[in-house]
């Protein structure tokens, strides 16, 4: 089953309405398990909308979601927080830490939101931390790290709970190149040989490049980039 399946989706803002804005026009989209795709789309093409559809933090007009071979289309609230905490990562340009926590316990706290006991949730969040080359910085608060460094927690995070699929919005947008190149290696390396499948989307081409595959949506359609 693909881990993202993405049926005819088409989305507008106010519709009807004279300020209407057709955002989605028909997306048909896959993401086997395993697979990193790059999502390359000038600012204002529709994303963010993409991805919050594909997460399950909005809901289309027409067409269908599945993610890991279930239909998730007409699940109600609870069961689409439940599929959204046990299954999907989000990362966004800005890391969205808890100040007053440290970066150990921003990892924990999802899992045990997700069921997990606290020994357990500890140990998986060293290891992210160690994947990512940042465990000695484990009981530090956001404000003491890097912006580097607080968006590998965040990566972290994203993927405390072993999610099916990874949502990732301009995730290394806000560092500078070098720093960028560095994080997306991290953020790859937490990824790769997991089964994880990702919908990464970013500006930097050089980035998309390394991905398995690269689309480009373009007026509100999916066309190969
Ligand atoms: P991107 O992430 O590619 O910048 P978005 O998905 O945020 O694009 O937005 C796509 C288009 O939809 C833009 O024209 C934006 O102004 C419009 N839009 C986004 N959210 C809303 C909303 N809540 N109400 C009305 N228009 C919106
Ligand atoms: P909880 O009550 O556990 O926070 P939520 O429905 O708010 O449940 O969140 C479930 C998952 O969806 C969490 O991983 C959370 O980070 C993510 N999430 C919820 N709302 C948003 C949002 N607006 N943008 C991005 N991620 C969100």
């Amino acid at each position: 089953d693909p881990a993202l399946d993405l049926k005819g989706i088409a989305k507008s803002y106010n519709p009807g309405a004279p300020n209407e804005v057709q955002v989605l026009r028909g997306i048909d989209l896959q993401v086997a398990p395993g697979e990193v795709v790059a999502l390359v789309a000038p600012s204002g093409a529709g994303k963010s909308t993409l991805l919050h559809i594909a997460g399950l933090l909005d809901t289309p007009d027409t067409g269908t979601v599945g993610i890991g071979g279930e239909d998730m289309t007409g699940l109600g609230d609870r069961r689409r927080t439940a599929v959204r905490r046990a299954d999907v990562g989000f990362i966004y340009q800005f890391h969205h830490l808890l100040p007053e926590f440290t970066a150990l316990e921003n990892i924990v706290l999802p899992q045990l939101a997700n069921g997990t006991g606290r020994g357990a949730a500890e140990t998986r969040a060293r290891a992210l931390l160690a994947e990512v080359g940042i465990e000695p910085r484990a009981d530090h608060r956001p404000a003491a790290l890097s912006g580097g460094e607080q968006q590998r927690v965040a990566f972290c995070r994203a993927l405390a709970n072993a999610p099916r699929l990874l949502l990732a919005d301009e995730p290394t947008g806000n560092l500078d190149p070098n720093t960028s190149d560095q994080v997306f290696a991290a953020l790859m390396s937490l990824v790769r040989g997991t089964g994880l499948a990702a919908l990464i989307a970013t500006h930097n081409l050089d980035l998309a490049a390394r991905m398995d595959r690269q689309i480009r949506l373009d007026a509100g359609r999916l066309v190969p980039a």
